[in-house]
């Protein structure tokens, strides 16, 4: 009798390994400016990370890195769970979201979010029910046809959410999204960026100056210090949000 072994589910394998490595990270602009020097983290699925620091101590800047829009000076950056190209950047995995909304003008908000669909190929008639869905979870339905210059300031920055998610990615990266946005559109929208991240099981990277908006939202808090740019504190947040952080993580929630 021939006893097969189980075979390694590849998916859920590829589930646990990490969704980006930083080790030893430096990057020198060609001004000199050392902006980022020996910086490490490794980021797991599911987790909710806020990167925090004074202005110019290097967020932005790992956050391009972890995009893959930036390269390194030395050290390395691996995306464990992405299919890499050929240029050795991970493909289509990765959803980003500006301070700035950056949203097209000339494009309704259906436009702006079929865009990075549009890069891809895919065509409007194949696109539209996953824009509308994804402009459904971030409570722009209705909006499909308006004007970015219709919308408020939140409802600009839903719709660059909706960009960012609508090609599904493993990660979503934020870069100080709500900074420019008044308290109660900023409480509301770190309510929707944490139910989307526990309905979806997205992973996210969230830089922001706000120790309150890092403690509110985060399961994990990495700390920079400047000159030069690296991680001073990596630390896990125990507040009542633990709860989710636990069952985000547990094997339970990976199968
Ligand atoms: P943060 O997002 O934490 O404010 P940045 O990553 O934007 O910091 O910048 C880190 C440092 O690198 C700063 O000193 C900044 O002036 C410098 N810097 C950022 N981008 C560039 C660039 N394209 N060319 C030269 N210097 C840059
Ligand atoms: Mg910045």
């Amino acid at each position: 009798m021939i006893v097969t072994e189980p075979q390694p589910d590849q998916r859920s394998e590829s589930h646990k390994r990490p969704v980006v490595t930083l080790s030893n990270v430096s990057k020198v602009f060609s001004s000199g400016t050392v902006a980022l020097s020996t910086m490490s983290m490794t980021v797991e699925p599911g987790e909710f990370v806020s990167l925090l620091g004074p202005s110019g101590c290097g967020k932005s800047t790992a956050l391009r890195i972890i995009a893959g829009l930036g390269g390194v000076s030395s050290g390395s950056v691996d995306w464990p769970s992405s299919r890499i190209n050929a240029k050795g950047l991970p493909e289509g995995d990765i959803g980003f979201v500006f301070q700035e909304p950056t949203l097209l003008p000339w494009q309704t908000v259906f436009g702006n979010v079929y865009l990075p669909l549009r890069l891809q190929g895919v065509s409007k008639a194949a696109a539209t029910s996953t824009v509308l869905e994804t402009l459904d979870t971030v409570g722009l339905k209705d909006f499909a046809d308006a004007y970015p210059r219709q919308l408020s300031g939140g409802m600009k920055m839903r719709v660059s959410i909706a960009r960012a998610l609508v090609t599904n990615p493993k990660l979503l990266l934020m870069d100080e999204p709500f900074a420019a946005l008044d308290e109660i559109t900023r409480q509301k929208l770190n309510d929707d960026v944490l139910r989307l991240w526990r309905e979806t099981g997205i992973t996210v990277i969230f830089v922001t100056h706000s120790v309150f908006e890092a403690a509110y939202l985060s399961n994990r808090i990495v700390v920079m210090k400047a000159r030069p740019g690296r991680v001073h504190a990596d630390f896990p947040i125990t507040t009542s949000l633990e709860r989710d952080a636990h069952y985000r993580t547990s094997e339970e929630y990976r199968q």
